[in-house]
């Protein structure tokens, strides 16, 4: 069930994990802008849709800022946790917008125990189907799905492509699908460890 994965901790810190070492190649990137050495310069976020005994570490997004003075430009490596600025986690963005197509209840349930409005909801479901598809990554990558990814269907539609229904459970199926979202939260380079 991808509902349990919303308040599974196990599956977050695994998450956390890949996060880690996203940034840990960041770390070892230079600054797009000029070149120059990276330094970390982590910040906390304040995410809702945390699983129970999550720490501040949990919370912390990892990111890294330009040493050279005249620059600071700023690098935030891709995050299989945090959806751009989206307060809830990716994983509970993802989960609740999928459920639109199972289940209905199942979905204002959901909503419902993790404070979540209708209205936000809604705004999900508008940006996975209008802003996230008309971004230059999903223009792009829609293209390598055939038959293509029914876009009236996001993210369900999206995550069935992903693992084999029949024999991959859904943490893995959920994960490979943050993964491959991954690019829009962030980027820097060389070499994206995903
Ligand atoms: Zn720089």
């Amino acid at each position: 069930m991808y509902q349990s994965l919303v308040a599974d901790t196990r599956f977050h810190r695994l998450l956390l994990t890949l996060d880690q070492d996203c940034a840990g190649a960041c770390r070892n990137s230079r600054c797009p802008v000029c070149g120059g050495v990276l330094h970390a310069a982590h910040f906390a976020r304040k995410p809702r849709g945390m699983p129970s005994g999550a720490t501040e570490y949990d919370r912390r997004r990892f990111s890294f800022c330009c040493a050279e003075p005249e620059c600071r430009k700023r690098t935030t490596p891709p995050s299989l946790r945090f959806l751009g600025r989206k307060v809830y986690l990716a994983t509970v963005v993802t989960v609740v917008s999928a459920l639109q197509r199972g289940s209905l209840t199942a979905q204002r349930q959901l909503a419902a125990r993790l404070g979540i409005s209708p209205r936000t909801v809604v705004r999900w479901r508008r940006w996975w189907r209008e802003i996230f598809t008309s971004g230059p990554f999903w223009t792009q990558a829609a293209a390598a799905f055939m038959p293509p990814v029914d876009r009236a269907g996001l993210p369900a539609s999206l995550l069935d492509r992903f693992g084999d229904p029949d024999a991959d459970a859904p943490d893995h199926r959920l994960r490979l699908l943050l993964r491959f979202l991954a690019p829009i939260t962030g980027g820097c380079r060389p070499g994206h460890v995903f």
